[in-house]
């Protein structure tokens, strides 16, 4: 994976439909640059030893609200992939009609290898660092790839313990918007937003493409926050997931002659519980649903010829090396930058339709601003009014775009970047 040049290839993608479609070149430019980036180090203890991590936040645009977006702890985090990700934070707020800007943060670490006290430590520092640019109006931090509610709420507990200290008359509750995918004054719903706004994609493009759910094969690559929720409300929907995978591998069910069946989600999950990793999950005769199952690696699942691909994990998964491979004739973006830019042109070429990740996970920005309010208003959402309105958003965004994308006779990533840079170049 070449994460080094995904903010470049971002920005070389969007100024190229700048171009073709006549917007300013000098406003995008300027949009395009992050407004800021902070740099961290964080020193822990570990043994005997000290070992620094860098730490990043970008800060792409306030122009329609505080920045907002995920922080995310993997080995590969570097200061080009916050950069992308937080421009696509930015285009994914105008997209949903949120008064939000666009951030993104990380870790460059491994927690998989760190101790729980060590994770609380970093989570901590991470805060103790970036406290001055961030709040719940300047920054709003939340979840993403190896992030969770227990880490937002020990950041959300260092960052009172300061804002006590320094900025007694604000309001306690108020405090408690500076983070959302907490556990602690958190969002009912929140956990499964993005993959039930993927969900509510997923259902608008059926209805357009006159896809019948029991007749549907999907894969979704990436069984964690976001893959999990998309698989098992989609297959609620009666949609028939046949391929799951996370960082070590995948299943797929298939009968001895080679047809597709539907996993069942959460035996699945349970497996993943209790053995660590799907690829564990392969019970030949045993007695867990798994059975029929067969072992594939993430290349395989992504060349695998199902009705719908979802990648669902981390970004470039589908690249110069393995677009030829892709057999999908729909694939939905529930990462953040999964299908490269000239992936995509090449796929797009073979009427391949691809939901642009600023569309298609858009409803964890939903999400996540809804919690904002919550905790701004000093309220508690119900679930299923937060579901709803989450739907409601996402079909919304998701008409605008597809009605561009027929008015500009063009794809959906071009529609949807021309639907956001409309209300930001302004
Ligand atoms: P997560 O950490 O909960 O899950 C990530 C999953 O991907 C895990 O199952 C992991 O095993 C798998 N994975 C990691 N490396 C892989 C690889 N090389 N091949 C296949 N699978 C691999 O993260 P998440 O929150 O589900 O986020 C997944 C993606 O969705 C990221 O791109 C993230 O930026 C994006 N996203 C997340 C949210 C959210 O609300 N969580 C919102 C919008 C976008």
């Amino acid at each position: 994976m070449n994460n080094t040049s995904v903010y470049q290839k971002s920005r070389e993608d969007i100024l190229e439909i700048g171009e073709k479609y006549g917007l300013s070149l000098n406003k995008l430019e300027n949009l395009l640059e992050p407004d800021r980036i902070v740099e961290i180090t964080i020193p822990i203890q570990i043994g005997s030893e000290t070992i620094t991590f860098k730490g990043y936040r970008s800060q792409h645009s306030n122009l329609l609200g505080p920045y907002k977006g995920g922080l995310r702890f993997h080995p590969s985090v570097t200061k080009d992939e916050v950069k992308a990700l937080s421009l696509w934070m930015t285009l994914k707020a105008a997209i949903i009609g949120v008064p939000l800007g666009g951030g993104k943060g990380g870790v460059a670490v491994d927690p998989k290898v760190l101790t729980e006290a060590q994770i609380e430590e970093i989570s901590r520092e991470y805060v103790r660092k970036v406290y001055d640019v961030i709040g719940h109006d300047k920054d709003i931090p939340a979840p993403d790839v190896n992030t969770n509610s227990k880490i937002m709420d020990w950041m959300t507990d260092e960052y009172i313990k300061i804002a006590e200290k320094k900025n007694p008359e604000t309001a306690n509750h108020k405090h408690f918007a500076t983070f959302t995918g907490k556990g602690k004054k958190g969002l009912a719903g929140r956990i499964e937003a993005t993959g039930f706004g993927g969900v509510s994609i997923l259902k608008e493009l059926s209805k357009k493409l006159k896809l019948k759910p029991s007749e549907t094969t999907i894969a979704v690559m990436g069984f964690g926050n976001v893959g999990f929720y998309f698989a098992k409300l989609a297959e609620e929907l009666g949609f028939q997931v046949v391929a799951v995978s996370d960082s070590k591998g995948g299943i797929v069910k298939k009968t001895a002659d080679g047809k597709f069946l539907p996993l069942d989600i959460d035996l699945v999950y349970e497996c993943k519980q209790e053995k660590g990793s799907l690829n564990g999950c392969y019970c030949s005769g045993g007695v867990c649903d798994t059975r029929g199952g067969q072992l594939i690696t993430n290349e395989e699942l992504l060349s695998l010829p199902v009705d719908i691909l979802v990648p669902s994990a981390l970004e470039d998964v589908i690249n110069d090396n393995n677009m030829q491979n892709v057999k999908s004739g729909v694939i939905i973006e529930m990462a953040n930058g999964p299908v490269s830019p000239k992936a995509h042109h090449f796929l797009t070429s073979k009427k391949t339709i691809i939901v642009p990740d600023i569309l298609a996970n858009s409803g964890g920005i939903a999400g996540s601003y809804l919690e904002w309010m919550q905790n701004l208003e000093n309220k508690v959402y119900e679930k299923d009014v937060v579901l709803k309105k989450i739907d409601e958003m996402m079909i919304k965004a998701f008409d605008a775009v597809w009605n561009e994308s027929e008015k500009a006779k063009t794809n959906l990533r071009e529609a949807s970047y021309l639907v956001a840079l409309k209300k930001l170049l302004i």
